[in-house]
């Protein structure tokens, strides 16, 4: 029996829990499908983000249904413009656009029709009790809370204050509106939730219109609901606020949306929490929320990381129901395996060493045609000049080099990129015993990948010509944090104590000439180093490359 080959079929997997209920709605005659992404707009997105864009506009998209947009903009003391525009520029960057961009605060008005609605059938109230005596009152798992003393007041008199708070009549902290379920729930978050609290603070979108905020629980069900959402997917945490989701959907009566859960995106040496992301900022751990080091989605961007290989990443990493942490070098082999195809080949020397050919005339120029990218023939070829001085890596010679070196040592033979075999006749060194230069003869004949003889040399070594070799400023990446899971430390210690002092290091580069048109953004091979992109740093003086990832693929090693 013979198992024909389906093209494409390779690729596909089972489906996972969110597209099997989904799949199930729509065999049901739910055809609809809306989902929404619903950012804060209190930092940038890190790549936990990308996992729930690339999620939700990913179902939205195998189903024929739409995808929203959405600002939970509910809390106006940490929120700004430029999150939300940053949020738009990334989302976009991903390679998804919205069906529509919205905002809670543009349902600021119904959510507190609803909310009367609600003081109106009895369940809800306006509470006295300040934020201490609320908490002290809510009990614990094992001890119930007890009934503010505010509990029973009549419909009028709670619509009567409710109305005042919203006219600003009550300062901050004063008093709250709170939905009346049971303070001996076993669900903590059931004891009479708070749906709104009073802020006089100024909101980016709403200005100071309001000075009464929904809380998260009430604002983001309902808007959910306003915008017919279907499947409303969130992680994990939430799933004991589902109870609470519901309660509010039914006793509105309003559009019926689901909540579903999956596990958060957690990656290894990375943390992922905005709010910590915005401490390194705030502390100039980092150069700024893009800083090629960061987990987000615009440092990735600078730092030459693909669209495509987050969201094939994203993909790969699947949906699931308990949290796990995934090892960071799965993202980078994805990166690797995008920028493999697409990026063109140059040479670099980052750690250079000079090498004199003393047999090659001086003065002399030769081109030599050079494939751009060896996986795409229609990226095309490049020449680049030769000449009797060359840089080469100071790590490609050794002096005493081990069994099975074949890269360049003491009268040993190593083939220069698209180039001729040179052999090593002298080693220079200064007064201190450092190598400064290596005198090489070069085989005349050995200019097409053979040398005249038949003789086989195994090494290969990229090299640069030094009277053309463009200087540059090369950001080589480590991880950030030195610790594995930067936001598990001990007791009295801090993410802090576990910044990598290695994380950033700059060098100086040597490049072959055609790379001083490179423009910010584009993306290279260094042959036998890396994958680098031109950073925005760039000016007509200096040109900055980052180092995007290494050739170095341990993950897929480990994982054969
Ligand atoms: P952070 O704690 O980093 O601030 P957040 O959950 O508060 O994250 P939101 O802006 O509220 O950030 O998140 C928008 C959406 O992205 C939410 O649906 C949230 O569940 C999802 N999300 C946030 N972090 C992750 C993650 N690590 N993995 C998967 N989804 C995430
Ligand atoms: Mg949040």
């Amino acid at each position: 029996m013979s198992i024909e080959k389906v093209e494409g079929l390779e690729n596909e997997r089972p489906l996972n829990f969110i597209e099997e209920v989904i799949e199930a709605d729509i065999a049901k005659g739910n055809v609809n499908i809306q989902t929404r992404f619903p950012p804060e707009p209190n930092g940038y997105l890190h790549i936990g983000h990308a996992k729930s864009i690339c999620l939700n506009f990913g179902l939205a998209q195998k189903y024929g249904g739409k995808c929203n947009l959405r600002f939970d903009d509910t809390n106006p003391v940490k929120e700004d413009v430029e999150y939300v525009d940053s949020i738009k520029e990334d989302v976009r960057w991903l390679g998804f656009e919205w069906a529509g961009e919205h905002y809670a605060s543009d349902y600021f008005e119904q959510l507190y029709e609803w909310a009367e609605q609600l003081i109106t059938k009895g369940k809800a109230y306006v509470d006295d009790q300040n934020q201490e005596e609320i908490r002290l009152n809510r009990g614990t798992v094992t001890v119930p809370g007890k009934n503010s003393p505010w509990r029973e007041r009549s419909v009028e008199e709670n619509l009567d204050l409710f109305r005042r708070m919203r006219a600003g009549e009550f300062p901050d902290g004063s008093k709250t509106l709170r939905a009346k379920i049971d303070m001996a729930h076993p669900n903590m978050l059931l004891r009479d939730p708070i749906m709104y609290r009073i802020l006089h603070a100024h909101h980016h979108r709403t200005g100071d219109k309001w000075c009464i905020y929904p809380m998260y629980d009430y604002a983001h069900g309902e808007s959910d609901s306003i915008e017919n959402v279907t499947h409303s997917i969130c992680t994990l945490e939430f799933a004991v606020h589902r109870p609470l989701y519901e309660w509010f959907i039914e006793e509105l009566g309003i559009f019926p949306s689901k909540q579903y859960e999956f596990a958060r995106l957690n990656m290894t040496y990375t943390m992922m929490s905005k709010r910590r992301l915005l401490q390194l900022v705030e502390n100039k751990v980092v150069s700024g929320w893009d800083d090629p080091r960061m987990p987000t989605i615009s440092a990735m961007r600078r730092r030459g990381y693909t669209a495509k290989a987050i969201r094939a990443f994203a993909d790969r990493v699947g949906v699931a129901k308990r949290d796990n942490i995934i090892d960071l070098g799965l993202l980078e082999f994805f990166v690797r395996e995008d920028l493999n195809k697409s990026a063109q080949r140059r040479m670099a020397v980052l750690d250079p060493i000079k090498v004199v050919i003393t047999n090659y005339p001086e003065g002399k120029t030769e081109m030599f045609e050079c494939v751009n990218n060896p996986e795409d023939e229609s990226a095309g070829k490049r020449q680049v000049p030769f000449t009797r001085e060359i840089y080469i890596e100071r790590d490609d010679f050794m002096e005493e080099p081990p069994k099975k070196y074949f890269r360049l040592s003491p009268g040993k033979e190593v083939r220069l990129r698209y180039s001729y075999l040179i052999k090593c006749d002298e080693v220079v060194k200064d007064a201190d015993g450092n190598i400064v230069e290596l005198h090489c003869s070069y085989d005349p004949d050995s200019k097409n990948g053979s040398s005249s003889d038949g003789r086989k040399v195994k090494g290969v070594i990229h090299w640069v010509s030094a009277e053309h070799a463009k200087k540059a400023e090369i950001r080589l990446y480590n991880t950030l944090f030195t610790k594995e899971s930067p936001d598990d430390v001990a007791e009295g210690e801090t993410f802090f104590d576990y910044v990598n002092p290695e994380s950033l290091v700059t060098v100086e580069g040597l490049l072959e000439p055609s790379l001083a048109e490179a423009k910010a953004g584009d993306k290279f091979q260094f042959e036998r180093v890396g994958y680098f992109c031109v950073d925005s740093d760039s000016n007509d003086e200096k040109i900055v490359f980052n180092r995007t990832v290494t050739l170095k693929d341990s993950w897929a090693k480990q994982n054969k």
